[in-house]
């Protein structure tokens, strides 16, 4: 043999063995630094981020009280939401607008700023609930602006533009709703009924005001009758259904909807075939219609 190709295949094996040993350096630099970034942005979950993908973003121009519109709202910003709910939402196609409230990151009950960010980016739209979900009416001044300019700030800081807000309890008067008006474009209530005869608990075009949006708490109580009611009144009228729905879940709390009643429910919805679109999607396009009007 050569001395060429001895010296050759020494350089070679020297090689080797230089990236063996970057490799056996580097491996536990990597483990510490993905451990870092778990611990900081939590770790990715690739199944749930490529099935966000699904819901098509294109729902086209809500024209409201042109046409029958739907909108699905959450409130609280529940971790129940994320796991149990965002699967069949993304089955159905049903683009949704989460009140998150701008103190719970941190607590495991409620979604984390990650799992917010990645509803938002597959198409739901993130609104203001305040940030200690403090019933507003037995506030006093300071703590009532705190509590809207904060969760503006703290979601705006995360989120992007925050426009739309929904009071913790359904609770409000003329001076939170005055205030609120300051910050916010829209205020969405609790005050839907299906057994108002007059609208069903529906939006409609003669009696309407963003400053008070209706909608309705769905809730364990909730029959599939109620929402036939609601839905056949809403494309009947052209309406504007809001509904507000928050844990989903099997405690059988008053506000709780076990998983496979919410399936029951947006198999329902999504059946009446009419444009469902997030409450602040619906909004953007009546405010450029009215522009366009002028
Ligand atoms: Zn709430």
């Amino acid at each position: 043999m050569s001395d060429k190709a001895t010296s050759f295949r020494s350089r070679i094996a020297s090689r080797l063995v230089s990236a063996f040993v970057i490799v056996l350096f580097l491996a536990p630099l990597y483990g510490a630094a993905m451990w870092v970034k778990d611990l900081f942005i939590g770790p990715a979950d690739t199944r749930k981020v490529q099935s966000f993908s699904a819901i098509e973003q294109a729902t086209g121009t809500p024209r409201l009280f042109q046409e029958p519109i739907v909108t699905v709202t959450f409130d609280d910003g529940w971790e129940s939401i994320y796991t149990q709910a965002l699967p069949l939402l993304h089955e159905f196609n049903i683009p949704t607008t989460q009140y998150i409230i701008a103190g719970t990151f941190e607590h495991p009950a409620y979604m984390s700023v990650a799992q917010v960010r990645s509803m938002q980016q597959a198409g739901h739209e993130v609104a203001s609930h305040t940030v200690t979900h403090t019933d507003l009416t037995q506030a006093d001044s300071k703590t009532l602006n705190r509590e809207l300019s904060d969760s503006k700030a703290i979601l705006s800081k995360e989120f992007g533009p925050i426009k739309d807000f929904a009071s913790p309890l359904g609770a409000k008067n003329e001076r939170t709703l005055a205030a609120i008006g300051t910050l916010y474009r829209s205020q969405r209530n609790t005050e839907g009924d299906p057994n108002n005869t007059t609208d069903r608990g529906v939006n409609l075009a003669g009696a309407f005001t963003k400053a008070d949006i209706k909608g309705y708490t769905v809730r364990a109580t909730t029959t599939m009758e109620d929402l036939r009611r609601m839905l056949d009144f809403t494309k009947a009228s052209n309406g504007w259904l809001v509904l507000t729905y928050h844990q989903v879940d099997m405690s059988g709390e008053t506000y709780a909807v076990a998983p496979a009643v919410l399936r029951q429910q947006l198999e329902l919805i999504a059946g009446y075939g009419l444009r469902i679109a997030p409450l602040g999607q619906v909004l953007d396009a009546h405010e450029a219609g009215e522009k366009g009007n002028r």
